[in-house]
């Protein structure tokens, strides 16, 4: 492509699906990534779980929204007959409810709000459903060299909030080559093993990218999708000074263990988030269970300076985190051999994405992904595409923010609330939750 009309730096599921959305609005984009297949970021690495729970109102709602396109997935991609498509296996999501949680209230609230569907399970209905399950509670969470750790505080957890329509995808990476495949139908062209060095500029706008080979390729608009490399890249835009909001790589370690025996987790099990245990688990194949951190208190936060030279194996952080949903669970097994993944999130400083504009005219952001943030692709990508034109059209996003309609849900949100120069929004979690 001899002249794109914008560069997407990233081809994860972010990346891809503002390649779709902005093709399918008539850009001629190019999408550039190092690596050497599209969707092999953070999103290879992902849980992919999409659930519809954030503390956050605007949270909630952009999640609820993000759940229609993966139930549609088909009919959103709208692929050639017989193409190979990302599974989406709708399991349910049960929360537990503890005090660190506020018993669910807010997010009961926010659902209520919202028309999304979920229910209230007691602690008998969660034994019922997962009956290798304990209900003894541990919270807070420690490491495993504290002398109280797996020692039960002698309370029992309530019971639950349960989101039916939640689930996860089995194929992160698949599902981004998926999207990237329907935006090629479109025009959309994408390079790969092609490195972003420098960010271009003339006459005090964006004009394109400089790749590691010497080559430069022009474009009135870039879009920063580069995941866990996203501060690098603004980096090189020189973005940085006008952003109250921050990213940096940090380093996650995800279990995969067997199911207990006698117990069909990968059919019957559901993705449970347990802040007592401080883990989140979700069916993994093969009857295996995954278990993710829930970033306690107690655990050292693993920055990392960039994101390619990070240790990608695992430590004693796995073992802990087996060993804290064998809380939950204590018929679990764990094996001497350490299954997983070990890799990087894009956390925010409040963890809540940036979708913006920058202070460099034409260059634009979504990033901050924070771990959370694979199941809104889809309409990451709408909202993006629409904020670039807004934008590109001669709004000022920063002074008078885009308000979007919501296709599914018939919503409309204040982008603001993803500006890059917002306070920290308290409400958030601060934790991988969102
Ligand atoms: C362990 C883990 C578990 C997660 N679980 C969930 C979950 O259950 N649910 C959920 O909603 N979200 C989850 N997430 C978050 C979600 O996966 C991410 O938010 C999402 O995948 C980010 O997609 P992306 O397109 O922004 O970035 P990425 O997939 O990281 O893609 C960025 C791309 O940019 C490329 N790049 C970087 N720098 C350059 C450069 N200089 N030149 C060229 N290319 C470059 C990289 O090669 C990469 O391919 C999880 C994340 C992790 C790491």
């Amino acid at each position: 492509m001899s002249q794109p009309d914008a560069i997407i730096i990233g081809t994860g599921v972010i990346g891809a699906a503002i390649a779709f959305e902005m093709s399918k609005a008539g850009w001629k984009t190019l999408s550039l990534d190092r690596n050497a297949q599209v969707g092999h970021g953070s999103t290879a690495g992902s849980c992919a779980i999409i659930r519809m729970h954030y503390s956050t109102f605007d949270g909630t709602a952009f999640a609820w929204e993000g759940y229609h396109y993966w139930r549609d997935w088909a009919d959103y991609l709208d692929l050639p007959e017989g193409a190979n498509l990302a599974q989406f296996r709708e399991t349910g999501c049960l929360v537990m409810k503890t005090e660190a949680n506020g018993m669910l209230e807010k997010h009961m609230r926010n659902s209520s709000e919202l028309d999304c569907p979920f229910e209230e399970w007691s602690g008998d209905k969660v034994v019922e459903r997962l009956p290798v399950y304990s209900l003894d509670s541990f919270a807070p969470a420690r490491r495993m060299d504290d002398p109280e750790f797996g020692q039960s505080n002698g309370r029992k957890m309530s019971g639950g909030v349960y989101w039916p329509q939640a689930g996860y995808v089995t194929d992160p990476a698949l599902s981004a080559q998926n999207l990237m495949d329907a935006a090629k139908q479109h025009g959309a062209e994408v390079r790969t093993s092609a490195e972003v060095t420098e960010i271009l500029t003339e006459d005090g706008r964006v004009s394109g990218v400089k790749l590691a080979s010497g080559e430069e390729i022009r474009a009135r608009v870039v879009v920063n999708v580069a995941g866990p490399g996203s501060a690098i890249i603004n980096g090189m835009a020189g973005v940085l000074d006008d952003m109250t909001i921050k990213t940096r790589p940090l380093r996650q370690e995800v279990v995969h263990v067997p199911a207990p025996e006698g117990f069909d987790f990968e059919n019957d099990g559901t993705i449970v988030s347990d802040s007592d245990i401080a883990c989140y688990c979700r069916p993994e194949h093969g009857n295996h269970i995954l278990v993710g951190s829930e970033d306690p208190e107690c655990d050292p936060h693993q920055w990392c300076e960039d994101d390619v030279n990070y240790n990608r194996e695992f430590t004693n952080q796995w073992t802990t985190q087996a060993m804290r949903y064998a809380q939950r669970v204590p018929s679990l097994g764990i094996p001497s051999k350490t299954r997983g993944v070990v890799d990087l999130y894009d956390a925010s400083t409040d963890w809540i994405p940036i979708y913006d504009k920058s202070s460099l005219p034409g260059f634009y952001m979504a990033c901050g992904s924070s771990g959370n943030q694979y199941k809104n692709a889809p309409i990451a990508g709408k909202m993006m595409a629409a904020l670039i034109a807004y934008c590109e059209g001669g709004a000022d996003h920063d002074a008078e923010p885009l308000q979007f309609e919501l296709p599914y849900i018939k919503r409309t949100i204040d982008v603001g609330f993803y500006s890059r120069k917002r306070p920290i929004n308290e409400e958030s979690s601060f934790s991988v939750l969102g």
